[in-house]
């Protein structure tokens, strides 16, 4: 049995974006002590019962950043130069980030939800979705109410972590 179900998910997330995102508001104003302990906590019980396998809504829907270093080490490993690397599959955004011409992400094998240069990936992919490193304080917040809405993975911490303090 799928760990994720994203039919099931995007029609939650639709009625529950709004209340949860208050939530993460309410949270960024008054911190309770111990976040980041319960934080951590919500966290290996989310991965202990989803497998991106199942998902690879992030690959389908967003894009990551890449960095100089990940252009050079992605487009090495394809033999392409970074130029052809930058003109074939990225475009800078208003921000000035490089980022995915085409969704999903042209490195997803849709059909196995695998990356196909998960050695060389860009470390946004590596690191996402950043529950370790980014912690819920007014530097971050933005990016947990962001991804709630794409990820199942926040979307659980999200719902856990209100549980565990009962708001
Ligand atoms: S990181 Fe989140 S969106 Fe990406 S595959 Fe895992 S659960 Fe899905
Ligand atoms: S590079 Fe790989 S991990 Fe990153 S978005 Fe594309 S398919 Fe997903």
């Amino acid at each position: 049995m799928p760990t994720v179900n994203l039919t099931s998910f995007k029609r939650k997330i639709k009625k529950e974006k709004t209340p949860l995102r208050r939530f993460l508001a309410k949270l960024e104003t008054r911190q309770p002590k111990n976040l980041e302990e319960i934080k951590a906590l919500s966290d290996k019980e989310v991965w202990a019962s989803l497998d991106c396998l199942d998902c690879a809504n992030c690959c389908k829907t967003m894009s990551p950043t890449y960095t100089g270093e990940d252009i050079r080490r992605i487009s090495k490993q394809l033999g392409m130069s970074q130029r052809e690397f930058r003109e074939k599959w990225l475009y800078k955004d208003r921000t000035g980030d490089w980022i995915n011409k085409k969704q999903p992400c042209q490195f997803l094998d849709t059909k196995t939800n695998l990356c196909n240069i998960y050695a060389v990936r860009p470390r946004d992919c590596a690191g996402f979705p950043h529950h370790n490193l980014k912690k819920m304080n007014a530097d971050y917040m933005h990016m947990y109410k962001q991804n709630l809405e794409y990820c199942p993975a926040t979307y659980r911490l999200v719902i856990s972590i209100n549980e565990k303090l009962g708001y």
